[in-house]
């Protein structure tokens, strides 16, 4: 007798399963929690590209997300996304990409697409270290973690990448973490349905290099630290800077219209092109 078939497995890509990921990784929920999003929107597959740079979280969509995937080079995701937000302005553009890639190598990539406002949906899954290659610090890292790179502790204040994309104009910004499962999907379907530049990010747990440099424990450990240490955007706003250090602000933080980037650029074409035309008639 078949097997009945569970309704996530068709946004799936079934035969490289079992997946790569370590045991306990932030990377399978944050997979879990978008195919839910974009099972629950109905949103046809066919008319989405999915693009990541290199890292663990670039995994998520490739190999294992079923749409069309540009896997791309490290830090590059959005410079590769907006050439094909431009030339393809109906399909849905998704980047997901870690911490490192996005806010690290990419940084710059990051502020001026959410200056530009173009109409990608950016997730970030902040996992605070650079994984994948061994544990080096990040942009992300907090102050007095021993990576492989600051084995004497880091000095160096960690981005709050959420705020400073916010600050350089993104239309959607908010963030939550692997713990608030069902808060990140209605956030990501709020993201991905948004004209503009969208942007989540989702503090995640890397049980085997970032746990074992703080001494985190198992990954049940970590998530109860992200659930613990998460406060509502709500709440901060009444908390002093001294009470907030360390805390992770979970929530929308802004939800605003802007004029979108590509499609400016292609209503500035079109009426040089019906322009040229007229010119040439007479
Ligand atoms: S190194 Fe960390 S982020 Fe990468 S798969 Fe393992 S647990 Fe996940």
């Amino acid at each position: 007798m078949s097997q009945p078939r569970h309704r996530l497995m068709d946004y799936v890509r079934e035969d490289i399963f079992p997946h790569r990921f370590c045991v306990g990784c932030g990377c399978g929920t944050v997979l879990n929690v978008f195919t839910n999003a974009v099972a629950e929107l109905k949103l046809d597959t066919s008319q989405m590209v999915c693009v990541s740079g290199i890292g663990c979280s670039a995994w998520i969509p490739s190999p294992y997300f079923k749409a069309d995937t540009l896997h791309t080079t490290h830090g590059r995701p959005i410079a590769f996304a907006t050439g094909v937000k431009m030339m393809r302005p109906d399909l849905k553009v998704i980047i997901i990409a870690g911490d490192g890639d996005i806010s690290g190598i990419g940084g710059n990539h990051l502020i001026h697409a959410a200056r530009r406002n173009i109409d990608l949906t950016v997730i970030m899954v902040n996992n605070m270290i650079y994984g994948m290659t061994g544990g080096q610090v990040a942009p992300t890292t907090p102050v007095g973690v021993k990576t492989t790179t600051t084995p004497h502790n880091n000095v160096e204040p960690p981005f709050k990448v959420a705020e400073l994309v916010q600050a350089a104009g993104a239309s959607f910004v908010a963030r939550w973490t692997t713990f608030h499962v069902f808060q990140t999907m209605r956030t990501l379907q709020k993201a991905i349905n948004k004209k503009g530049f969208s942007f989540v990010e989702i503090v995640s747990q890397c049980p085997d290099n970032f746990g074992k440099r703080v001494g985190m424990g198992k990954a049940t450990d970590f998530l109860k630290y992200l659930k613990d240490q998460s406060v509502r955007l709500s709440k901060a706003k009444d908390m002093s800077e001294e009470e907030l250090e360390n805390k992770i602000i979970v929530g929308t933080l802004c939800d605003r219209d802007r004029p979108e980037f590509a499609t400016q650029v292609h209503n500035i074409t079109n009426q040089i092109v019906k322009q040229v035309a007229e010119e040439n008639k007479n």
